[in-house]
């Protein structure tokens, strides 16, 4: 069963598009379970329908014309119902509804399964026999697994509008966005630039292109490198294996050199897509017309076609000749973008950002919106494969994509991005005003870095001076640990910069999703492993390293705190503490003019916050990481797309978490200070400030926007505030009865695009 079953699913995968699916679906369900009929009925949501639209066993030709209402016929049953019905004589139930244009009236037994995705159902599986007899409870329990893993291939085609295509329902498919998560606020209009792995056929995307002979050439060149490959390969082979068995290298020359691959390809590539993608499709196909072969030999050879496109790949990918010319306007789409392929796009033709993974709080999001730049995460259902070229509007602030958008949406979204434009322009004013709440209590605003090597924007945004600087990205971008006088050397750079105001350098913080090319943690569950403080106690001589070259680029500065990330124990504290206090002696010992900083605790466990009063009372200040701290409370993994609508810093208990803490270090008579991207979020610096917060520090594009909020908010509104939301269930209505106070009050270009 599990091997049908994988079968099945495969040639789903393969299939060309969702029709192809559709039917591999009925003929191989309906073969593997010896069943009479097997049908896919999608539901039609504007109509209110359940559409035929693929049958094995019924009329094809009632294939896109028998349509079920809502309210009719088993299929509803089982769509309504959102479970499973299984009946021995589908015509003797009062709600069976005959189709004659089907011919169904030979069938009794009856099975139909939802096919539901994220509680939505998007169609029925059904199966239908002669016999009047039930289906059995593994048939049942086969059909129910192949409907689950038929609904995202089905998501997929749902956002991409293919359904919608299918359904002949062309005209809304334009108008409705694919809903993705914000990530870093503001609209892009630009043209969509697709990154995949490189080495991942199927996840190569289409990309137009103007020069089809260059990309000809560079067919035919990995061709031939490849064909290179296997000759030698073959030769080196000759004493070892039989000729009988070496004759399968020349079937992959063969192959190689057929039309059906070569001149294909070709064709496509001068119809103007790149090669990679023009070999994908041209792969695509033939994998397809061999998965529908009866002769298991020849499906097998669909895996050589596999290796052969993967080796082509191989060679393609290294022309340097062909790298990507980014439009102006790139809007650059990605399964898993990280933070250097963003970084690889000229600044000012990079547009905006669409990731199908992650979140608000994953670092290419982080690193979005230091430089300024929309972003939209987690849009998992984004047809990668077909994207590249295609005009594109991310929205940031509520998270819609729209692919070739219509005329009218297009002119909403350029009249939204000039009021963007004029809010980022007024808020630019606010540059040199100082961050003070309507009664005077002063606010100061720092600045989250260490992102990019280049800290100009964060010296430019006005801060208070830099309240998170996260060391680990020199350690990321670097072949081996960086030793003290090149640490000293980057640090030194931005305390000097900011001086004579504070920079805050967190020490080392890598594990979870920030690994280091040349220590590779393998880890069950990253982010309860090996992370932060706990590696740096462990290994005292990085620690130390990092901590030596920390005090030392404040000589005759005096403007360094150090703060300590993922902190659970107190007992971390303790020996963190002794570690400073040592590299500071050591120091004073060899004669450099030092000075020792003031220490710093993050509290991003759950943990800490139980013991935040007695953490504060170690140390100089309390610094809130309400990333983590919400990933953990939340049990909500923060780069996680399927779980990202459950992860929300306004949930009601990080919010009772981070004033806790506020209320603690205050007891301990400490600041406390949020680095958590919470301190960027408009409607959250409202509750923060009603808890008494004494310090924010996010995103230098940020800064302006949460400025403009306190300087409209007094600490007794804000504290109002913070009570009514406190009483509230749930994050969603905390952010409604926040977003709604803030345009109230003039300010909802803070929380929606436009003005
Ligand atoms: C946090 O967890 O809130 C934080 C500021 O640290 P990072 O995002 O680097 O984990
Ligand atoms: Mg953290």
């Amino acid at each position: 069963m599990l091997n049908t079953l994988r079968r099945i699913i495969q040639a789903v995968n393969d299939a060309r598009d969702l029709d192809q699916a559709l039917d591999i679906i009925v003929h191989q369900v309906r073969e593997a379970m010896a069943a009479d009929v097997c049908s896919v009925y999608l539901t039609d949501e504007v109509l209110q329908q359940h559409v035929l639209m693929a049958t094995d066993g019924l009329d094809p030709d009632s294939v896109g014309n028998v349509r079920i209402g809502f309210e009719h016929g088993l299929v509803s049953i089982v769509a309504n119902r959102a479970e499973p019905l299984s009946l021995d004589s589908a015509p003797n139930h009062p709600a069976y509804h005959y189709f004659p244009e089907t011919a169904e009236e030979q069938f009794f037994g009856f099975l139909g399964v939802p096919i539901l995705h994220q509680r939505k159902v998007l169609g029925v599986l059904v199966v239908q026999q002669v016999r009047a007899q039930r289906f059995d409870e593994d048939q049942e329990n086969f059909l129910v697994t192949i409907a689950a893993q038929l609904a995202s291939a089905m998501a997929h085609a749902e956002t991409s509008g293919e359904i919608e295509k299918l359904l002949g329902q062309h005209e809304v498919t334009d108008s409705r966005p694919l809903q993705g998560l914000p990530g870093a606020p503001g609209v892009a209009i630009g043209t969509a630039v697709a990154i995949y792995p490189s080495t991942e056929l199927e996840k190569v995307p289409d990309r137009p292109i103007e020069d089809s002979d260059i990309e000809i050439d560079a067919f035919h060149q990995a061709l031939n490198s490849v064909k290179q490959d296997i000759t030698k390969l073959s030769n080196r082979l000759k004493d070892v294996l039989p000729d009988e068995e070496r004759a399968l290298f020349d079937a992959y020359l063969l192959m190689l050199d057929s039309h059906s691959l070569r001149g294909v390809t070709a064709a496509r590539i001068i119809d103007g897509n790149w090669a990679p993608g023009a070999l994908r499709r041209t792969i695509d196909e033939q994998i397809q017309n061999f998965a529908e072969m009866d002769d298991p030999y020849m499906r097998e050879r669909a895996e050589d076609l596999k290796e052969l496109a993967r080796r082509i790949l191989h060679y393609l990918m290294q022309d340097v000749q062909r790298e990507i010319d980014y439009p102006q306007n790139t809007v650059l789409v990605g399964d898993e973008l990280t933070a250097a392929q963003l970084a690889e796009v000229p600044r000012d033709r990079l547009a905006g950002v669409v990731s199908a993974t992650g979140s608000r709080t994953s670092h290419v999001a982080i690193l979005a919106r230091a430089l300024d730049i929309p972003a939209v995460m987690g849009a998992v259902s984004i047809p990668l494969g077909r994207i590249g070229g295609q005009i594109l509007i991310a929205d940031g602030y509520s998270g819609n994509v729209y692919i070739s958008p219509s005329k009218q949406i297009k002119q909403e979204y350029q009249r939204l991005a000039k009021e963007e434009e004029t809010l980022v322009a007024e808020l630019l004013n606010l540059r040199d005003d100082p961050s003070i709440t309507s009664d005077g209590k002063v606010i100061p605003l720092n600045v989250n870095t260490g992102l990019l090597s280049d800290i100009t924007p964060s010296l430019n945004s006005g801060a208070d001076g830099i309240g998170l600087y996260r060391t680990e990205f020199p350690f990321m971008t670097r072949q081996r640990f960086p030793g003290e006088e090149e640490q000293l050397r980057i640090y030194r750079q931005a305390l000097k910069a900011f001086a004579p105001k504070s920079v805050t350098l967190r020490t080392l913080d890598v594990g979870g999703d920030k690994s280091l090319p040349y220590f590779p943690i393998v880890e069950d569950n990253p982010f309860l492993g090996w992370r932060g403080i706990r590696i740096t106690l462990d290994h005292p001589e990085l620690f130390l390293v990092q901590v030596r070259a920390m005090i030392r680029s404040a000589v005759d500065l005096d403007n360094l705190q150090i703060l300590l990330p993922m902190v659970s124990q107190m007992s971390e504290i303790h020996e963190s503490l002794a570690l400073i206090k040592r590299a500071f002696d050591e120091l004073k010992e060899e004669g450099h003019n030092v000075n020792m900083p003031k220490v710093g605790v993050m509290i991003e466990v759950p943990s800490a916050v139980y013991q935040a009063e007695r953490m504060a009372k170690l140390v100089d200040f309390i610094s809130i990481g309400t990333n983590d701290l919400t990933q953990y409370l939340l049990a909500v993994d923060r780069n996680n797309a399927q779980v990202a609508s459950l992860y929300d810093a306004l949930h009601p208990a990080v919010i009772q978490a981070v004033q806790q803490t506020v209320v603690a270090a205050h007891a301990a008579k400490k600041p406390a200070s949020v680095c958590g991207e919470m301190a960027g979020d408009p409607a959250a610096v409202v509750l923060l400030v009603g808890m008494g917060i004494d310090s924010l520090s996010m995103s230098a594009s940020s800064l302006n926007r949460v400025k403009w909020v306190i300087r409209n908010l007094s600490s007794e509104r804000a504290r109002q505030y913070l009570d009514e939301a406190l009483d509230m269930e749930d994050a969603v209505e905390i952010r409604d009865f926040l977003n709604t106070k803030l345009e109230n009050a003039g300010m909802g270009g803070l929380v929606r695009a436009g003005r």
